[in-house]
C-alpha cells in the first residue's frame, strides 16, 4: 500500500519539474525524509502541501536522490509494474522496428518510464545494464520480465557503467538467465556483425547508430571513406556494403579493430581488401594524414563521450573542434563530413557552433545537409530533455 512507504518532502517551490513529470528529485530539493528508506526502496514523493506527486526510488548516495517510477499513487510498484513498463517498451517499438534487423535497444531507461534500465536485444540474448539503486532493487523482476516478452534463452547482464557508483552500487557482469551463445551475432542491413556483450563497449554495440549506417551506406558509392573513432566497424561495413571505393577506419582499441576486421572477413559480400585499418590516436592521425596530402569524399567522426555533463562542456568544445576542424581539412571539395556528438553536457545548438567555428578555422565552405540523431528504438520522452544525448549534422563541403 501506497501509505506504508516512506515519504520524501519537497522544498515548497521546487515541485515543479515533477509536476512536469521529470523523473529525477535533486537532493536539493528536498525539504525532509520521513521514515527511514533504504537504498532502492520505493518511496511516496509528496508537495510542500503533503499532495501526492510521485512514487520513486531512493538512492541515499547519489544527488539524483530519488527517480520516480510513477506519477499515479493508484500503482503498486510489484513485480507486475514492471512486466507491463517492460511490455509495454517492446510493444511501443514494434511499428518502428525492421523485423529484418535482429538487434535493438528495447529499454532505453527514464523515456521508457524505467529509469536507470537499459535493455538491448541481439538475437537470442538481451544485454541488461542497471544503473540506478531502484533499478538494482527490482532487478530479478526486470530481468524475468524480458525473458518473458522476447523468448530470448539469455539475459546476460553489464552492470559495470562508471555512473554506478554515484548510486553506490559496485559493478557486476555475467549471465543472469541461461548460457550466453559465441559469438553473438547480429544482422543489420544484410550484414552480419559480431557483438561483443562480455567486454564490448556499452551493452557491446552502437544501436543508437542504425539508420546513421543507412545513410553512410547509401553516400558511400565510389567514395574515399574515413571511419575515425571506429569502434567494431559499424560503419565501415555500411560504406563497403554501399560500394566505397576505400575505407580507412582508425581506432585506439585494439580488440575493437581486431574484432571490426573479423566483421568483414564475416562477410564475404564486402570487399575487405578495400579496406584498411589503422590503431591510432584520431586526433594525432588525422594531423598526420593531413601533412600526408590524404582527402577523403566522406568522412564519419564518432567521438567517445567528451562531456558526460554540461561540467565537462568546455573541455569537450574544445575536443570537438579539434577533430571536426581536420577532417573538414581533409574532406575533399564536394564531400561529406557525418559529425556527431553523443555528450550529454553538448546541446545540439551549441554542437553546431563548435563544427561552425571548425570551419572557420579549416577555412572550409560547408553546409548542413542533413540533421542527424539516434534511431527510433532510443526514444526521447518529452519530459525528460537529457535523454537527448546523440547529435549530428551531416555536412557538405562546396565544389
Ligand atoms: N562509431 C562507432 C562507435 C564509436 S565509440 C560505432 O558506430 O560503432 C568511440 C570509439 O572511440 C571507441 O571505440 C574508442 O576506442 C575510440 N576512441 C576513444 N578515444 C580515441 C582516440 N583518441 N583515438 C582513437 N580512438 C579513440
Amino acid at each position: 500500500m501506497a501509505s506504508a512507504h516512506p515519504a520524501l518532502v519537497v522544498k515548497a517551490g521546487r515541485e515543479r519539474s515533477l509536476l512536469q513529470r521529470h523523473p529525477w528529485l535533486f537532493s536539493g530539493a528536498i525539504a525532509r525524509v520521513d521514515g527511514e528508506p533504504q537504498t532502492g526502496d520505493t518511496a511516496i514523493v509528496v508537495g510542500a502541501d503533503g499532495k501526492f506527486l510521485a512514487q520513486a526510488a531512493y538512492s541515499p548516495t547519489s544527488q539524483i536522490r530519488a527517480r520516480v517510477w510513477s506519477f499515479d499513487s493508484g500503482d503498486s510498484i510489484d513485480d507486475a509494474f514492471f512486466a507491463g513498463r517492460v511490455r509495454r517498451a517492446i510493444a511501443a517499438r514494434a511499428p518502428l522496428l525492421d523485423p529484418q534487423h535482429t538487434a535493438a535497444r528495447l529499454i532505453h531507461g527514464e523515456s521508457d518510464g524505467l529509469p536507470g534500465v537499459i535493455a538491448d536485444r541481439y538475437g537470442n540474448v538481451v544485454v541488461l545494464q542497471l544503473l540506478s539503486a531502484g533499478a538494482e532493487r527490482w532487478r530479478a523482476a526486470i530481468a524475468a520480465a524480458l525473458a518473458d516478452a522476447t523468448g530470448v534463452r539469455c539475459v546476460y547482464e553489464r552492470s559495470d557503467a562508471d555512473v554506478r557508483q554515484l548510486e553506490g552500487l559496485p559493478p557486476r557482469t555475467g549471465a543472469i538467465s541461461g548460457v550466453l551463445p559465441r559469438p553473438v551475432t547480429i544482422f543489420e542491413g544484410g550484414l552480419c556483425y559480431t557483438v561483443d556483450v562480455v567486454s564490448g563497449q556499452k551493452t557491446g554495440f552502437y544501436l543508437d547508430q542504425r539508420d546513421n549506417r543507412a545513410l553512410i551506406r547509401k553516400l558511400a558509392p565510389g567514395r574515399r571513406m574515413l571511419n575515425a573513432f571506429c569502434y567494431t566497424g559499424g560503419f565501415t561495413l555500411a560504406a563497403l556494403a554501399g560500394g566505397a571505393q576505400s575505407v580507412l577506419s582508425i581506432d585506439s582499441a585494439a580488440d575493437a579493430l581486431g574484432l571490426a576486421q573479423e566483421n568483414v572477413a564475416r562477410n564475404p559480400a564486402i570487399a575487405g581488401a578495400r579496406a584498411e585499418w589503422r590503431d591510432a590516436n584520431v586526433f594525432a592521425e588525422l594531423r598526420t594524414l593531413r601533412d600526408a596530402g590524404a582527402a577523403y569524399d566522406l568522412i564519419v567522426l564518432d567521438p567517445p563521450k567528451f562531456a558526460p555533463t554540461a561540467a565537462h562542456a568546455e573541455r569537450a568544445a574544445r575536443a570537438y573542434k579539434d577533430v571536426n576542424l581536420w577532417a573538414l581539412k581533409l574532406l575533399a571539395p564536394g564531400g561529406f563530413l557525418a559529425t556527431f556528438s553523443c555528450s550529454g553536457g553538448i546541446t545540439a545548438d551549441l554542437f553546431q557552433k563548435i563544427v561552425a567555428g571548425a570551419a572557420v578555422d579549416a577555412r572550409a565552405e560547408a553546409s548542413i545537409v542533413g540533421r542527424l540523431g539516434p534511431s527510433a528504438d532510443h526514444p526521447v520522452a518529452l519530459a525528460f530533455p537529457e535523454g537527448d544525448y546523440l547529435k549530428g549534422l551531416l555536412l557538405r563541403k562546396a565544389a
